[in-house]
Protein backbone atom coordinates (compact mmCIF):
# COMPACT_ATOMS: atom_id res chain seq x y z
CA UNK A 1 0.00 0.00 0.00
CA UNK A 2 1.40 3.17 -1.16
CA UNK A 3 0.36 6.74 -0.11
CA UNK A 4 0.56 10.24 -1.81
CA UNK A 5 1.98 13.56 -0.85
CA UNK A 6 3.28 16.57 -2.31
CA UNK A 7 5.66 16.72 -0.61
CA UNK A 8 7.75 14.35 2.10
CA UNK A 9 9.98 15.90 4.56
CA UNK A 10 12.74 13.54 6.13
CA UNK A 11 14.12 15.03 9.22
CA UNK A 12 12.09 17.18 12.06
CA UNK A 13 14.93 19.31 13.16
CA UNK A 14 14.74 23.33 12.46
CA UNK A 15 15.46 22.59 9.13
CA UNK A 16 13.12 19.95 8.35
CA UNK A 17 10.05 20.90 10.88
CA UNK A 18 10.28 24.78 9.23
CA UNK A 19 9.99 22.63 5.74
CA UNK A 20 7.18 20.88 6.03
CA UNK A 21 5.57 23.87 7.92
CA UNK A 22 6.01 26.27 5.33
CA UNK A 23 5.11 23.73 2.49
CA UNK A 24 2.07 23.04 4.62
CA UNK A 25 1.00 26.87 4.99
CA UNK A 26 1.17 27.28 1.49
CA UNK A 27 -1.39 24.37 0.40
CA UNK A 28 0.71 21.26 0.09
CA UNK A 29 -0.14 18.13 1.45
CA UNK A 30 2.80 17.50 3.76
CA UNK A 31 4.18 14.54 5.53
CA UNK A 32 6.84 14.87 8.09
CA UNK A 33 9.04 11.64 9.20
CA UNK A 34 11.30 12.09 11.95
CA UNK A 35 12.99 8.81 13.90
CA UNK A 36 13.99 10.87 16.97
CA UNK A 37 13.68 9.41 20.72
CA UNK A 38 14.52 11.41 23.49
CA UNK A 39 15.85 10.16 26.77
CA UNK A 40 12.38 9.31 28.07
CA UNK A 41 12.38 7.27 25.27
CA UNK A 42 9.30 9.40 23.35
CA UNK A 43 9.29 10.34 19.78
CA UNK A 44 10.43 14.30 20.05
CA UNK A 45 10.54 17.18 16.81
CA UNK A 46 13.01 20.02 16.62
CA UNK A 47 16.04 17.97 16.12
CA UNK A 48 19.42 18.49 17.74
CA UNK A 49 18.59 22.05 18.00
CA UNK A 50 15.50 21.33 20.33
CA UNK A 51 16.98 18.52 22.35
CA UNK A 52 20.17 18.47 22.93
CA UNK A 53 21.41 21.51 21.13
CA UNK A 54 20.34 25.40 20.90
CA UNK A 55 17.36 25.29 23.49
CA UNK A 56 18.99 22.97 26.01
CA UNK A 57 22.75 24.90 26.02
CA UNK A 58 20.67 28.48 26.27
CA UNK A 59 19.24 27.11 29.46
CA UNK A 60 21.98 26.23 31.27
CA UNK A 61 23.91 29.54 30.03
CA UNK A 62 21.16 31.62 31.29
CA UNK A 63 20.81 29.39 34.31
CA UNK A 64 24.77 29.64 34.82
CA UNK A 65 25.28 33.34 34.35
CA UNK A 66 22.57 34.45 37.13
CA UNK A 67 24.15 32.81 39.48
CA UNK A 68 27.74 33.79 37.93
CA UNK A 69 25.97 37.79 38.73
CA UNK A 70 24.78 36.59 41.36
CA UNK A 71 27.63 35.66 43.15
CA UNK A 72 30.40 38.05 41.93
CA UNK A 73 28.64 40.63 40.09
CA UNK A 74 25.85 42.11 42.49
CA UNK A 75 27.96 43.68 44.92
CA UNK A 76 29.47 46.52 42.49
CA UNK A 77 25.72 47.41 42.46
CA UNK A 78 25.16 47.62 46.09
CA UNK A 79 23.37 44.12 46.47
CA UNK A 80 24.41 41.50 49.12
CA UNK A 81 23.80 37.79 47.91
CA UNK A 82 25.44 35.71 50.52
CA UNK A 83 25.06 32.09 50.52
CA UNK A 84 23.65 31.80 46.98
CA UNK A 85 24.13 28.33 45.97
CA UNK A 86 23.25 26.29 42.83
CA UNK A 87 20.68 23.26 43.13
CA UNK A 88 22.28 21.50 40.14
CA UNK A 89 19.28 18.99 39.84
CA UNK A 90 16.81 21.88 39.75
CA UNK A 91 18.69 23.68 36.87
CA UNK A 92 18.80 20.15 34.69
CA UNK A 93 15.45 20.13 35.33
CA UNK A 94 14.11 23.42 34.54
CA UNK A 95 16.30 22.82 31.37
CA UNK A 96 14.35 19.70 30.36
CA UNK A 97 11.21 21.21 31.08
CA UNK A 98 12.07 24.06 28.44
CA UNK A 99 13.43 21.13 26.04
CA UNK A 100 9.65 19.38 26.12
CA UNK A 101 8.13 22.52 26.25
CA UNK A 102 9.90 23.51 23.18
CA UNK A 103 9.49 20.00 20.80
CA UNK A 104 5.65 19.78 22.62
CA UNK A 105 5.53 23.14 20.79
CA UNK A 106 6.43 21.81 16.98
CA UNK A 107 4.63 19.01 17.17
CA UNK A 108 1.33 21.31 18.69
CA UNK A 109 2.36 23.88 15.08
CA UNK A 110 2.49 20.20 12.83
CA UNK A 111 -1.40 19.98 13.92
CA UNK A 112 -2.10 23.66 13.46
CA UNK A 113 -1.23 23.75 10.11
CA UNK A 114 -2.07 19.94 9.09
CA UNK A 115 1.43 18.52 8.61
CA UNK A 116 1.40 14.71 9.40
CA UNK A 117 3.95 13.62 11.50
CA UNK A 118 5.22 9.98 10.80
CA UNK A 119 7.88 8.69 13.70
CA UNK A 120 10.11 6.17 12.14
CA UNK A 121 12.95 6.29 9.93
CA UNK A 122 12.64 7.60 5.92
CA UNK A 123 14.74 6.59 3.19
CA UNK A 124 14.74 8.05 -0.41
CA UNK A 125 14.86 5.27 -3.28
CA UNK A 126 14.57 5.71 -6.54
CA UNK A 127 11.64 7.08 -8.34
CA UNK A 128 11.10 10.20 -5.72
CA UNK A 129 9.67 7.50 -3.64
CA UNK A 130 10.40 7.56 0.34
CA UNK A 131 10.21 4.74 2.19
CA UNK A 132 8.82 4.96 5.48
CA UNK A 133 9.71 2.30 9.14
CA UNK A 134 7.50 3.47 11.77
CA UNK A 135 9.22 2.89 15.32
CA UNK A 136 6.55 0.06 15.67
CA UNK A 137 5.19 -1.80 12.62
CA UNK A 138 5.84 -2.51 8.62
CA UNK A 139 7.35 -0.18 6.22
CA UNK A 140 5.68 1.79 3.43
CA UNK A 141 5.96 3.42 0.73
CA UNK A 142 5.37 6.89 -0.34
CA UNK A 143 4.99 8.33 -3.52
CA UNK A 144 6.00 12.12 -3.22
CA UNK A 145 5.93 15.14 -5.77
CA UNK A 146 8.44 16.39 -3.51
CA UNK A 147 11.44 15.30 -1.34
CA UNK A 148 13.01 17.21 1.54
CA UNK A 149 16.36 15.65 2.90
CA UNK A 150 16.89 17.37 6.39
CA UNK A 151 18.32 14.60 8.72
CA UNK A 152 21.13 17.06 10.13
CA UNK A 153 24.48 16.19 11.74
CA UNK A 154 26.14 13.99 14.68
CA UNK A 155 29.11 14.50 16.83
CA UNK A 156 32.03 13.77 15.72
CA UNK A 157 34.07 10.77 17.58
CA UNK A 158 37.80 10.25 17.72
CA UNK A 159 39.41 6.67 18.58
CA UNK A 160 41.53 8.70 21.49
CA UNK A 161 38.79 9.55 23.75
CA UNK A 162 36.06 7.21 22.82
CA UNK A 163 33.08 7.79 24.84
CA UNK A 164 32.19 6.03 28.36
CA UNK A 165 29.10 6.34 30.01
CA UNK A 166 28.99 9.63 31.93
CA UNK A 167 32.31 9.87 32.07
CA UNK A 168 33.66 10.95 28.47
CA UNK A 169 30.79 12.34 26.92
CA UNK A 170 29.67 13.92 24.20
CA UNK A 171 27.27 17.74 23.39
CA UNK A 172 24.40 15.48 24.49
CA UNK A 173 26.19 14.19 28.26
CA UNK A 174 27.31 17.44 28.82
CA UNK A 175 24.09 18.67 29.24
CA UNK A 176 23.24 15.86 31.90
CA UNK A 177 25.84 16.04 34.66
CA UNK A 178 23.59 16.19 37.61
CA UNK A 179 26.65 17.42 40.00
CA UNK A 180 29.41 19.57 39.20
CA UNK A 181 32.57 18.18 38.10
CA UNK A 182 35.52 19.47 40.36
CA UNK A 183 38.26 19.05 36.93
CA UNK A 184 36.26 19.36 34.01
CA UNK A 185 38.36 18.41 30.16
CA UNK A 186 37.21 19.72 27.03
CA UNK A 187 38.67 18.19 23.62
CA UNK A 188 38.08 21.34 20.94
CA UNK A 189 37.80 24.74 21.71
CA UNK A 190 35.05 25.39 19.21
CA UNK A 191 31.35 26.86 19.92
CA UNK A 192 30.64 23.80 21.82
CA UNK A 193 33.54 23.49 24.09
CA UNK A 194 33.45 27.39 24.67
CA UNK A 195 29.63 27.48 25.64
CA UNK A 196 29.35 23.92 27.86
CA UNK A 197 32.72 24.64 29.14
CA UNK A 198 31.60 28.19 30.22
CA UNK A 199 28.37 26.28 32.10
CA UNK A 200 30.43 24.48 34.12
CA UNK A 201 33.46 26.51 34.73
CA UNK A 202 30.86 29.65 36.15
CA UNK A 203 29.37 26.62 38.61
CA UNK A 204 32.69 25.75 39.90
CA UNK A 205 35.12 23.42 37.13
CA UNK A 206 38.74 23.67 37.20
CA UNK A 207 37.73 23.97 33.43
CA UNK A 208 40.66 22.71 30.84
CA UNK A 209 40.07 23.06 26.94
CA UNK A 210 42.51 21.39 25.03
CA UNK A 211 42.83 22.44 21.12
CA UNK A 212 45.01 21.06 17.96
CA UNK A 213 45.12 23.89 16.19
CA UNK A 214 47.37 26.82 17.27
CA UNK A 215 44.64 29.76 16.33
CA UNK A 216 41.49 30.08 18.56
CA UNK A 217 38.38 30.63 16.88
CA UNK A 218 39.94 30.38 13.37
CA UNK A 219 35.88 31.32 11.76
CA UNK A 220 36.29 34.83 13.57
CA UNK A 221 37.72 37.92 13.29
CA UNK A 222 41.64 37.48 14.88
CA UNK A 223 41.22 40.92 17.12
CA UNK A 224 37.56 39.91 17.99
CA UNK A 225 38.92 36.11 18.97
CA UNK A 226 41.86 37.82 21.26
CA UNK A 227 39.29 39.83 23.09
CA UNK A 228 37.05 36.53 23.26
CA UNK A 229 40.30 34.10 24.92
CA UNK A 230 41.63 36.72 27.01
CA UNK A 231 38.20 37.47 28.61
CA UNK A 232 38.10 33.89 28.90
CA UNK A 233 41.06 33.10 30.67
CA UNK A 234 39.91 36.17 33.23
CA UNK A 235 37.38 33.72 34.24
CA UNK A 236 39.61 31.02 34.97
CA UNK A 237 39.42 28.52 32.04
CA UNK A 238 42.56 26.80 31.14
CA UNK A 239 42.62 26.81 26.90
CA UNK A 240 45.09 25.54 25.78
CA UNK A 241 45.78 25.84 21.71
CA UNK A 242 48.65 23.77 19.59
CA UNK A 243 47.53 20.94 22.09
CA UNK A 244 47.23 17.13 20.46
CA UNK A 245 45.42 14.91 22.71
CA UNK A 246 47.06 11.02 21.97
CA UNK A 247 44.97 9.04 24.39
CA UNK A 248 42.69 9.04 27.48
CA UNK A 249 42.06 6.24 29.92
CA UNK A 250 39.01 5.61 32.16
CA UNK A 251 40.23 4.66 35.79
CA UNK A 252 38.28 4.63 39.02
CA UNK A 253 35.70 7.04 38.05
CA UNK A 254 38.38 9.77 36.39
CA UNK A 255 40.00 10.30 33.04
CA UNK A 256 43.14 10.39 32.28
CA UNK A 257 43.86 12.66 28.94
CA UNK A 258 47.19 12.23 27.12
CA UNK A 259 48.39 14.87 25.05
CA UNK A 260 51.29 16.74 23.63
CA UNK A 261 52.36 20.11 23.13
CA UNK A 262 54.85 22.19 22.18
CA UNK A 263 56.76 21.14 25.17
CA UNK A 264 56.31 17.73 24.90
CA UNK A 265 53.75 15.06 26.35
CA UNK A 266 51.93 15.39 29.38
CA UNK A 267 48.36 14.30 30.95
CA UNK A 268 46.09 15.42 32.99
CA UNK A 269 43.24 14.06 35.14
CA UNK A 270 39.54 15.17 34.89
CA UNK A 271 36.32 13.59 36.54
CA UNK A 272 34.28 14.40 33.08
CA UNK A 273 35.38 14.81 29.53
CA UNK A 274 33.56 16.23 27.20
CA UNK A 275 34.19 15.66 23.36
CA UNK A 276 33.25 18.57 21.44
CA UNK A 277 35.61 18.22 18.26
CA UNK A 278 33.27 19.04 15.44
CA UNK A 279 30.04 17.51 13.73
CA UNK A 280 29.75 15.84 10.50
CA UNK A 281 26.51 15.40 8.09
CA UNK A 282 24.51 12.71 9.10
CA UNK A 283 23.48 10.42 6.04
CA UNK A 284 23.29 7.18 7.22
CA UNK A 285 20.95 4.54 5.45
CA UNK A 286 19.46 8.01 3.97
CA UNK A 287 19.35 7.40 0.41
CA UNK A 288 20.12 4.18 -1.96
CA UNK A 289 23.11 5.04 -4.84
CA UNK A 290 20.19 4.60 -7.39
CA UNK A 291 18.13 7.36 -6.22
CA UNK A 292 20.06 9.73 -7.98
CA UNK A 293 21.72 11.85 -4.53
CA UNK A 294 25.27 12.00 -4.54
CA UNK A 295 27.61 13.55 -1.84
CA UNK A 296 30.45 16.08 -2.52
CA UNK A 297 34.12 15.17 -1.72
CA UNK A 298 33.43 16.30 2.33
CA UNK A 299 30.59 14.24 2.96
CA UNK A 300 27.41 16.73 2.66
CA UNK A 301 24.53 16.17 0.09
CA UNK A 302 25.44 17.77 -3.27
CA UNK A 303 23.42 21.06 -3.82
CA UNK A 304 23.18 24.26 -6.01
CA UNK A 305 22.50 27.59 -4.20
CA UNK A 306 18.58 26.63 -4.15
CA UNK A 307 19.16 23.27 -2.13
CA UNK A 308 18.31 21.31 -5.05
CA UNK A 309 20.29 18.20 -5.39
CA UNK A 310 20.94 16.11 -8.20
CA UNK A 311 17.72 15.09 -8.82
CA UNK A 312 15.19 16.84 -9.66
CA UNK A 313 12.28 17.55 -6.94
CA UNK A 314 14.92 16.54 -3.99
CA UNK A 315 15.55 18.86 -1.74
CA UNK A 316 18.49 18.82 1.03
CA UNK A 317 18.77 21.59 3.96
CA UNK A 318 20.24 22.25 7.04
CA UNK A 319 23.97 20.64 8.47
CA UNK A 320 23.57 18.11 5.81
CA UNK A 321 24.94 20.41 3.39
CA UNK A 322 27.38 22.82 2.93
CA UNK A 323 27.82 26.07 4.85
CA UNK A 324 27.48 27.03 8.47
CA UNK A 325 26.20 24.00 10.90
CA UNK A 326 23.73 26.71 12.27
CA UNK A 327 19.68 26.42 13.19
CA UNK A 328 18.64 29.60 11.75
CA UNK A 329 20.45 28.61 8.45
CA UNK A 330 18.86 25.09 8.18
CA UNK A 331 15.65 26.97 9.07
CA UNK A 332 15.60 29.80 6.09
CA UNK A 333 16.77 26.89 3.76
CA UNK A 334 13.60 24.95 4.59
CA UNK A 335 11.25 27.91 4.00
CA UNK A 336 13.13 28.69 0.39
CA UNK A 337 12.96 25.07 -0.60
CA UNK A 338 9.06 24.84 0.67
CA UNK A 339 8.35 28.46 -1.22
CA UNK A 340 10.43 26.96 -3.98
CA UNK A 341 8.25 23.72 -4.42
CA UNK A 342 5.02 26.03 -4.19
CA UNK A 343 6.42 27.85 -7.28
CA UNK A 344 7.74 30.96 -6.08
CA UNK A 345 10.94 32.40 -6.63
CA UNK A 346 13.16 32.81 -3.78
CA UNK A 347 16.94 32.92 -2.75
CA UNK A 348 18.38 33.09 0.34
CA UNK A 349 21.29 35.43 0.79
CA UNK A 350 24.28 33.63 2.17
CA UNK A 351 26.14 36.70 2.63
CA UNK A 352 24.00 37.82 5.19
CA UNK A 353 23.95 34.89 7.87
CA UNK A 354 24.58 35.87 11.36
CA UNK A 355 26.48 33.94 13.98
CA UNK A 356 27.20 33.64 17.59
CA UNK A 357 29.13 32.33 20.22
CA UNK A 358 27.12 32.73 23.64
CA UNK A 359 29.92 33.01 26.10
CA UNK A 360 30.27 35.51 28.22
CA UNK A 361 31.16 38.46 26.23
CA UNK A 362 28.67 37.30 23.48
CA UNK A 363 30.29 36.82 20.31
CA UNK A 364 28.66 37.71 17.03
CA UNK A 365 29.67 38.31 13.66
CA UNK A 366 28.06 38.49 9.95
CA UNK A 367 29.69 39.06 6.86
CA UNK A 368 33.30 39.18 5.95
CA UNK A 369 36.01 39.79 8.66
CA UNK A 370 38.83 41.70 8.45
CA UNK A 371 41.08 39.20 7.44
CA UNK A 372 39.11 38.14 4.69
CA UNK A 373 38.90 41.13 2.90
CA UNK A 374 42.26 41.74 3.47
CA UNK A 375 43.11 38.01 1.34
CA UNK A 376 40.46 39.76 -1.42
CA UNK A 377 42.88 42.97 -1.85
CA UNK A 378 43.45 46.47 -0.12
CA UNK A 379 39.81 48.02 -0.95
CA UNK A 380 38.59 48.09 2.68
CA UNK A 381 38.54 50.39 5.62
CA UNK A 382 37.75 49.62 9.02
CA UNK A 383 35.97 51.20 11.96
CA UNK A 384 35.81 50.22 15.98
CA UNK A 385 34.44 51.56 19.03
CA UNK A 386 35.11 49.89 22.39
CA UNK A 387 32.29 49.57 25.19
CA UNK A 388 34.22 50.88 27.80
CA UNK A 389 33.55 54.15 25.68
CA UNK A 390 29.38 53.75 26.30
CA UNK A 391 27.58 55.19 29.14
CA UNK A 392 25.12 52.35 29.06
CA UNK A 393 27.65 49.18 29.26
CA UNK A 394 29.34 51.58 32.00
CA UNK A 395 26.01 52.15 33.64
CA UNK A 396 25.53 48.15 33.38
CA UNK A 397 28.88 47.15 34.27
CA UNK A 398 29.56 45.51 31.02
CA UNK A 399 32.39 47.27 29.41
CA UNK A 400 34.47 44.23 27.81
CA UNK A 401 34.31 44.57 24.31
CA UNK A 402 33.41 46.49 21.04
CA UNK A 403 32.54 46.43 17.46
CA UNK A 404 34.42 46.18 14.44
CA UNK A 405 33.12 47.44 11.12
CA UNK A 406 34.88 46.56 7.75
CA UNK A 407 33.63 48.21 5.13
CA UNK A 408 34.63 48.56 0.83
CA UNK A 409 36.47 51.57 0.69
CA UNK A 410 35.49 52.17 -3.10
CA UNK A 411 31.81 51.99 -2.30
CA UNK A 412 31.58 53.13 1.48
CA UNK A 413 29.23 49.57 1.79
CA UNK A 414 29.41 47.10 4.50
CA UNK A 415 31.14 44.30 3.93
CA UNK A 416 30.67 42.84 7.98
CA UNK A 417 29.97 43.55 11.70
CA UNK A 418 32.18 41.97 14.14
CA UNK A 419 31.44 42.29 17.97
CA UNK A 420 32.58 40.96 20.95
CA UNK A 421 30.56 42.35 24.01
CA UNK A 422 27.47 42.52 26.05
CA UNK A 423 24.22 41.30 23.96
CA UNK A 424 26.60 41.11 20.61
CA UNK A 425 23.54 38.61 19.30
CA UNK A 426 21.13 41.15 19.33
CA UNK A 427 23.45 44.08 18.04
CA UNK A 428 24.05 42.27 15.33
CA UNK A 429 20.83 41.98 14.13
CA UNK A 430 21.02 45.54 13.01
CA UNK A 431 23.97 45.01 10.92
CA UNK A 432 22.27 42.20 9.04
CA UNK A 433 19.28 44.25 8.43
CA UNK A 434 21.15 47.11 7.54
CA UNK A 435 23.21 44.52 5.08
CA UNK A 436 20.49 42.52 3.31
CA UNK A 437 19.20 46.41 2.18
CA UNK A 438 22.67 47.14 1.18
CA UNK A 439 23.53 49.96 3.49
CA UNK A 440 26.45 52.19 3.26
CA UNK A 441 28.77 52.53 6.17
CA UNK A 442 27.36 56.53 6.12
CA UNK A 443 23.76 55.52 5.90
CA UNK A 444 24.50 54.32 9.22
CA UNK A 445 26.50 57.25 10.39
CA UNK A 446 23.44 59.05 9.58
CA UNK A 447 20.91 57.08 11.77
CA UNK A 448 19.48 58.55 15.15
CA UNK A 449 20.36 55.52 18.23
CA UNK A 450 18.53 55.78 20.92
CA UNK A 451 20.30 57.12 24.21
CA UNK A 452 21.69 55.32 25.92
CA UNK A 453 21.94 51.92 24.87
CA UNK A 454 24.43 49.38 23.36
CA UNK A 455 23.78 49.98 20.27
CA UNK A 456 25.62 53.24 19.53
CA UNK A 457 28.44 51.36 19.89
CA UNK A 458 27.40 49.86 16.45
CA UNK A 459 26.47 53.87 15.52
CA UNK A 460 30.02 54.70 16.78
CA UNK A 461 32.14 51.97 15.08
CA UNK A 462 30.20 53.43 11.85
CA UNK A 463 31.32 56.78 12.43
CA UNK A 464 35.33 55.47 13.30
CA UNK A 465 35.53 54.30 9.70
CA UNK A 466 35.84 57.66 9.09
CA UNK A 467 38.05 58.98 12.04
CA UNK A 468 34.62 60.47 13.09
CA UNK A 469 33.74 59.10 15.83
CA UNK A 470 32.00 61.49 19.04
CA UNK A 471 33.01 59.53 22.14
CA UNK A 472 36.62 59.21 20.90
CA UNK A 473 40.00 60.60 22.08
CA UNK A 474 41.40 59.96 18.71
CA UNK A 475 41.77 62.88 16.37
CA UNK A 476 43.60 61.74 13.61
CA UNK A 477 41.20 60.98 10.86
CA UNK A 478 42.09 57.44 10.05
CA UNK A 479 42.21 55.48 6.57
CA UNK A 480 42.06 51.90 7.92
P1 LIG B 1 18.87 18.42 13.13
O1 LIG B 1 18.46 19.46 14.08
O2 LIG B 1 20.05 17.59 13.46
O3 LIG B 1 17.59 17.48 12.91
C1 LIG B 1 17.64 16.33 12.13
C2 LIG B 1 16.51 15.39 12.55
O4 LIG B 1 16.42 14.34 11.58
C3 LIG B 1 16.75 14.71 13.89
O5 LIG B 1 15.58 14.74 14.65
C4 LIG B 1 17.10 13.27 13.51
O6 LIG B 1 16.73 12.31 14.49
C5 LIG B 1 16.25 13.11 12.26
N1 LIG B 1 16.69 12.04 11.34
C6 LIG B 1 17.95 11.73 10.97
N2 LIG B 1 17.94 10.74 10.05
C7 LIG B 1 16.63 10.41 9.85
C8 LIG B 1 15.96 9.48 9.02
N3 LIG B 1 16.61 8.70 8.16
N4 LIG B 1 14.62 9.39 9.11
C9 LIG B 1 13.92 10.19 9.94
N5 LIG B 1 14.50 11.12 10.74
C10 LIG B 1 15.83 11.22 10.70
N6 LIG B 1 22.86 26.43 16.14
C11 LIG B 1 22.50 27.72 16.25
O7 LIG B 1 22.13 28.33 15.25
N7 LIG B 1 22.52 28.37 17.46
C12 LIG B 1 22.91 27.75 18.59
O8 LIG B 1 22.93 28.36 19.66
C13 LIG B 1 23.32 26.39 18.51
N8 LIG B 1 23.71 25.73 19.61
C14 LIG B 1 24.05 24.41 19.51
C15 LIG B 1 24.48 23.76 20.66
C16 LIG B 1 24.84 22.43 20.61
C17 LIG B 1 25.29 21.74 21.87
C18 LIG B 1 24.76 21.73 19.36
C19 LIG B 1 25.12 20.27 19.27
C20 LIG B 1 24.35 22.37 18.21
C21 LIG B 1 24.00 23.72 18.27
N9 LIG B 1 23.60 24.43 17.14
C22 LIG B 1 23.26 25.75 17.23
C23 LIG B 1 23.55 23.79 15.81
C24 LIG B 1 22.10 23.38 15.47
O9 LIG B 1 21.60 22.54 16.49
C25 LIG B 1 22.07 22.67 14.13
O10 LIG B 1 22.68 23.48 13.15
C26 LIG B 1 20.62 22.41 13.71
O11 LIG B 1 19.95 21.62 14.64
C27 LIG B 1 20.58 21.72 12.34
O12 LIG B 1 19.26 21.53 11.97
P2 LIG B 1 18.83 20.39 10.94
O13 LIG B 1 17.36 20.56 10.77
O14 LIG B 1 19.70 20.43 9.75
O15 LIG B 1 19.16 19.01 11.68
P1 LIG C 1 33.66 23.33 15.90
O1 LIG C 1 34.01 22.97 14.52
O2 LIG C 1 33.09 24.66 16.20
O3 LIG C 1 34.95 23.17 16.84
C1 LIG C 1 35.66 21.97 16.98
C2 LIG C 1 37.04 22.32 17.50
O4 LIG C 1 37.69 21.11 17.84
C3 LIG C 1 37.90 23.02 16.47
O5 LIG C 1 38.48 24.16 17.05
C4 LIG C 1 38.94 21.96 16.08
O6 LIG C 1 40.19 22.52 15.72
C5 LIG C 1 39.03 21.16 17.36
N1 LIG C 1 39.50 19.80 17.19
C6 LIG C 1 39.18 18.92 16.20
N2 LIG C 1 39.79 17.73 16.42
C7 LIG C 1 40.49 17.86 17.57
C8 LIG C 1 41.31 16.98 18.33
N3 LIG C 1 41.52 15.71 17.95
N4 LIG C 1 41.87 17.44 19.46
C9 LIG C 1 41.67 18.74 19.87
N5 LIG C 1 40.90 19.61 19.19
C10 LIG C 1 40.31 19.18 18.05
O7 LIG C 1 32.70 22.15 16.40
P2 LIG C 1 31.79 22.00 17.68
O8 LIG C 1 32.20 22.94 18.75
O9 LIG C 1 31.75 20.56 17.95
O10 LIG C 1 30.39 22.48 17.13
C11 LIG C 1 29.84 21.87 15.96
C12 LIG C 1 28.99 22.85 15.22
O11 LIG C 1 27.77 23.06 15.93
C13 LIG C 1 29.62 24.23 15.10
O12 LIG C 1 30.43 24.32 13.97
C14 LIG C 1 28.44 25.14 15.00
O13 LIG C 1 28.12 25.34 13.66
C15 LIG C 1 27.34 24.38 15.71
N6 LIG C 1 27.09 25.07 16.99
C16 LIG C 1 26.68 26.35 16.96
C17 LIG C 1 26.48 27.04 18.13
C18 LIG C 1 26.02 28.46 18.07
O14 LIG C 1 25.57 28.87 17.02
N7 LIG C 1 26.10 29.21 19.15
C19 LIG C 1 26.69 26.42 19.35
C20 LIG C 1 27.15 25.12 19.35
C21 LIG C 1 27.33 24.45 18.16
Amino acid sequence: MSENYDVVVIGGGPGGYAAAIKAAQLGLKTACIDKYINKNGKPALGGTCANVGCIPSKALLDSTWKYHEAKEDFAVHGISAEGVSMDVPAMIKRKDDIVEKQTGGVAMLFQANGVTYLQGTGKLVAGKKVEFTPHEGDMQVLEAGSVVLATGSEPIQIPVAPLHEDIVVDNSGALEFTEVPKRLGVIGAGIIGLELGSVWNRLGSEVVILEAVDTFLPMVDKQVGKELLKSLKKQGMDIRLSTRVTGSEVKDGEVIVSFSDDEGDKNITVDKLIVAVGRRPYTEDLFTVDSGVNLDERGFIFVNQSCQTDVPGVYAIGDIVRGPALAHKATEEGVMVAEIIAGHHTQLNYDCIPSVVYTHPEVAWVGMNEEQAKAEGDDYKTGMFAFMANGRAVAANETTGFVKVVADSKTDRILGVHIVGPQASEITMQAVIAMEFGASVEDLQMMVFAHPGLSEVLHEAMLDVDGKAIHSAKRRKKRR
